[in-house]
């Protein structure tokens, strides 16, 4: 069936939603998955993807989430931050009904998320791994603190809807295809909200790649020993167009700041590459990048636990091998 029959066909109250952040213009790379996610969920539902589309250049770049599956985009607003003022707005598209909402596990996807649940008291699930209709029903996967469980949630009968579901970043891939999505710009009244104000901003390091949408990740920990050590770090993420990433241990040392922390209490990413260079594998750190494609570990300790779970695991001082490893990856870029 084509896009614009089953969008004829479609019944409202099976829209699933998805939050779409823009940069100059384009989407964010979680806001191309969430709208593939989306779109194949409303095929289960009988349902369109609907996409509420905020950030700098929402406006003119609503049109081509089409690409990534939305039937339909509303624009909430040309500024990301701070997230929350769009709530009201969120809420609003949402009363009429719509099976499901995923928002991307990032700070601002969170805020939104948090602040519409509020506003309509609505359940909440995740971070989620996988969201999937099974047997007519929205069914929620997360994984817990042990890595090996996961719980399959789904909303109580009777419960209002939309269900709002926080997605990690690589739950779904996005599938480029062609057309454009019919826009509308949202209802303006912010409610309370609204009022919320950024007053001063703060820089805390070198402006980075999103950890979240990272495809390389070198993360560096306790035994990376102090901030000048993870300048070899650094170094090598450039090498790969990657993120600089840490652990708990590193981030408490205030060797790099806590929104490079990835773990339990940190984030959760999903790169193809995941290099954890002094990192020993505690299982609040493996939680929050297990679901990476390849984990390459150096570690001095030959029974380091990450050695358990690394596909590659090299065992070595990382001040030895790390500054050979940008060198060669240099040196073959430059080739
Ligand atoms: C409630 C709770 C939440 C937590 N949340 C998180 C979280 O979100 N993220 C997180 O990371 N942790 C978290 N932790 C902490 C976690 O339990 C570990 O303490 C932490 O992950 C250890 O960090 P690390 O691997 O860098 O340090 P360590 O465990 O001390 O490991 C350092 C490693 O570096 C190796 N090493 C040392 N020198 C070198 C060298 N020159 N070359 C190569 N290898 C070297 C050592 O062999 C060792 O394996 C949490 C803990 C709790 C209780």
């Amino acid at each position: 069936m084509s896009d614009a029959k089953s969008d004829a066909n479609s019944d409202a109250k099976s829209d699933v939603f998805f939050l779409a952040e823009f940069a100059a213009g384009a989407p964010s790379h979680a806001a191309q998955e969430l709208a593939s996610g989306a779109a194949s969920l409303a095929k289960q539902s009988g349902g369109s993807a609907v996409g509420l589309a905020y950030g700098e250049g929402a406006a003119d770049g609503a049109p081509s989430l089409r690409t990534w599956g939305a039937a339909r985009v509303l624009v909430l607003g040309t500024h990301a931050v701070p997230a929350i003022t769009h709530a009201a707005a969120v809420a609003s598209a949402l009363r009429d009904g719509g099976v499901a909402l995923l928002a991307p596990a990032t700070p601002n996807g969170r805020d939104l998320a948090a602040a519409t649940v509020g506003l309509l008291g609505v359940p909440a699930f995740g971070p989620a791994r996988a969201v999937r209709f099974e047997e007519g029903g929205l069914k929620v996967e997360a994984s817990t603190l042990q890595g090996a469980w996961v719980t399959i949630s789904e909303p109580a009968d009777g419960a209002p809807t939309p269900a709002v579901a926080l997605v990690l970043a690589g739950t779904f891939t996005p599938k480029e295809g062609s057309g454009t999505a019919a826009v509308e710009t949202a209802e303006t009244d912010d409610g309370p909200l609204g009022a919320a104000r950024i007053v001063e901003t703060h820089q805390e390091g070198k402006a980075a790649v999103n950890l979240e949408e990272a495809q390389f990740i070198v993360a560096g920990g306790r035994g990376v020993g102090s901030a000048d050590g993870f300048t070899q770090l650094q170094q090598l993420a450039e090498a790969l167009g990657g993120a600089v990433g840490a652990s708990r241990a590193a981030a408490d040392a205030g060797w790099v700041p806590y929104q490079l922390q990835i773990g339990q209490t940190g984030k959760v990413v999903k790169p193809a590459l995941y290099l954890a260079a002094g990192i020993s594998g505690a299982i609040q750190h493996r939680v929050g990048m297990q679901t990476a494609e390849n984990v390459v570990a150096i570690n001095k300790d030959p029974d380091a636990p990450i050695g358990e779970f690394a596909d590659l695991f090299v065992v070595g001082d990382l001040f030895a091998i790390i500054p050979k490893l940008t060198d060669e990856i240099n040196r073959r870029k430059g080739a």
